[in-house]
């Protein structure tokens, strides 16, 4: 009878406890997160763009004649906490395509992603804000 410590030795158990530990952190962080709820249908939004990946809805207290968020649906809560190129390459895809495809902003329209309380996060759910509408100032 071959004891279970031998096939599963510490590192491997170790590595096992981490990883239960982090899917339960990331559990609580989205059952917490506002826009996880928005994503997840369970707070109504005014959802601008749906597919697997992203959410895109408007902002409820708009900056710009058009003012929408993308989020990616993966709870992920601030640009720095990502190291992942191929996810923020997405986002950016996405981005670019809603704001020319479905807004038609074709005037042009700003990009903006505040990182931290610092550069003005206020909800820790990475975020793209698209702006557009109107002459933008700088
Ligand atoms: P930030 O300051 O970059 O974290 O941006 C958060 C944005 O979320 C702000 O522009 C808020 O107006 C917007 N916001 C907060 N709650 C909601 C909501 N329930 N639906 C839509 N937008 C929201
Ligand atoms: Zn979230």
């Amino acid at each position: 009878m071959p004891c279970w410590m031998h096939i599963f030795p510490y590192p491997v158990r170790f590595a096992t406890l981490l990883s239960v530990i982090r899917m339960i952190t990331m559990e609580k962080l989205m059952t917490d997160c506002l826009f996880c709820k928005i994503a997840a249908g369970e707070i109504p939004a005014g959802k601008v763009y749906e597919d697997d990946d992203v959410f895109a809805f408007k902002d409820i207290h708009p900056k710009a004649p058009t003012h929408v968020l993308v989020i990616p649906k993966m709870h992920i809560a601030t640009l720095s906490d990502c190291d992942d190129p191929a996810m923020l390459g997405m986002l950016m895809d996405r981005v670019g395509t809603i704001a020319d495809d479905v807004l038609q902003l074709a005037a042009g329209y700003r990009v903006v992603i505040n990182v931290r309380a610092g550069g003005g996060q206020e909800v820790f759910h990475l975020h793209a804000h698209i702006l557009g509408g109107k002459k933008l100032p700088f």
